[in-house]
């Protein structure tokens, strides 16, 4: 019997459209045409506090955020852009920067040329530029600002903010037809005829295709499924992923989990952007980490090494085994910053904490490295696996910080260079 499995593709729709480079300095960030999916992330400070959103920004780039977007909606705020920037230049951050425009853009990137140069990207929202005629002038300006200071852009359209004079106009070319569509078809091609037919007029006005990225953010799983797999077969654009509001803590995570891992493994969506509501005291952080633990789980791409853990269970009576899997995978995440540019490869990484001698040895040796500890009525011993072998065990008190030393001396062993070798 032939027992070859099907081999779902991932990456084909997303390795034919345009690739788009945001860059700032040295530092380029490309996006579709087959680059990997990349990171994004949005902060939540007052633009105009200048240090205040500096720091952030620092924070979501060392978290992983490839790409920060910061609102500009004011002149104040416009004025404070290129400051960020130098200020993240100085601490050695070269993250670019995209400008979130709605209402004021155009005057806000003519009024202050050093805003426009100082971001990478802008982020246009066709709903939100002007409403009659003034709609297609102020547009141009943008656009014509983004070819000026060779800046890529986001049209991003949202259905909280969709145009409503074009869904107006197709709402009543829908009556018109002999068998019309429900209302919510007319509402998804209003959102993806926003973002095109904005988009040919940025092409019209002269900028390449390769510069622009479009969205179409609803808030709703399935629609996000649906507007999605019609956009990509109807456009070549690099497309930026998100649901948008997708609320708070678990709930959050799990409908952007859901809505974006159908569209990504179907290959749909080059750059995507978890939009969680934080919860009091939680870090803005916390959407970066989903983001990233998304496209890692999908294997699309390896951010910080994974622990794979056992759920526990009877057998596992004390909170041991959970403490050690918190501290091991904080520990992990917090070194990568570091590890990143010191130890490549080293993202790829599989550690095992395992709860009892059930599957614990078995799923140690699948990791680089594992330990199982004992569950309840065995012998107060842990065994250590590195690279599939038994080498040592630990007993005692302090088995979490000399598991961490194992750890980090692996990573040095087999991850840097010949001189960061342990003895
Ligand atoms: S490995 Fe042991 S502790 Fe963990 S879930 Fe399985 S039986 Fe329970």
């Amino acid at each position: 019997m032939n027992s070859t499995l099907p081999v779902i593709p991932t990456t084909a729709l997303s390795s034919q459209s345009f690739q788009a480079r945001v860059v700032w300095a040295n530092r380029e960030v490309t996006v579709g045409g087959g680059a990997p999916v990349r990171v994004q992330s949005m902060t939540n400070t007052d633009t105009t506090d200048v240090i205040g959103t500096a720091i952030q920004i620092k924070q979501l780039a060392l978290a992983g955020s490839e790409l920060v977007r910061l609102t500009v909606n004011t002149p104040e705020a416009a004025q404070a852009v290129a400051p960020i920037r130098e200020q993240l230049d100085r601490m050695g951050i070269d993250v670019p920067l995209i400008g979130d425009f709605h209402y004021n853009g155009h005057r806000l990137l003519t009024d202050h040329p050093e805003c426009a140069q100082a971001l990478s990207k802008y982020r246009i929202n066709p709903g939100n530029v002007g409403k009659g005629d003034k709609h297609d002038r102020q547009f141009a300006v943008m656009i014509e600002a983004a070819m000026r200071w060779n800046k890529a852009v986001r049209i991003g359209v949202n259905w909280g903010s969709l145009d409503q004079e074009l869904l107006a106009r197709l709402m009543d070319e829908n009556s018109r037809r002999p068998m019309p569509w429900d209302a919510k078809s007319v509402m998804y091609e209003a959102l993806i005829s926003s973002a095109i037919d904005s988009a040919a007029q940025a092409v019209e006005l002269g900028m390449a295709s390769q510069q622009i990225i479009l969205s179409c953010k609803v808030s709703g799983v399935q629609d996000l499924i649906s507007v999605y797999r019609e956009l990509s077969k109807r456009c070549r654009y690099a497309l930026h992923l998100g649901l948008t509001e997708a609320g708070m803590g678990v709930k959050g995570a799990v409908a952007s989990a859901t809505a974006l891992s159908i569209l990504l493994q179907e290959g749909i969506g080059d750059t995507i952007r978890v939009s969680l509501t934080p919860q009091p005291g939680e870090a803005r952080t916390q959407e970066v980490v989903i983001a990233s633990e998304i496209l890692q789980a999908l294997e699309l791409r390896s951010f910080v090494p994974s622990v794979t853990a056992c759920p526990g269970c009877g057998r596992t009576t004390s909170t041991t085994f959970q403490e050690l899997t918190q501290q091991i995978e904080r520990f992990l995440r917090d070194q990568m910053p570091v590890w990143r540019a010191s130890y490549p490869g080293v993202e790829k990484m599989k550690v095992a904490v395992m709860g009892c001698i059930v599957n614990g040895p078995g799923e140690s040796k699948q990791a680089n490295i594992g330990i199982s500890l004992p569950g309840t009525g065995e012998a107060p011993a842990a065994p250590v696996y590195i690279d599939g072998e038994k080498c040592l065990t630990l007993r005692g008190d302090a088995i979490a910080q000399e598991f961490q030393v194992i750890v980090e001396n692996y990573v040095k062993r087999r991850f840097g260079a010949p001189s960061d070798t342990i003895a």
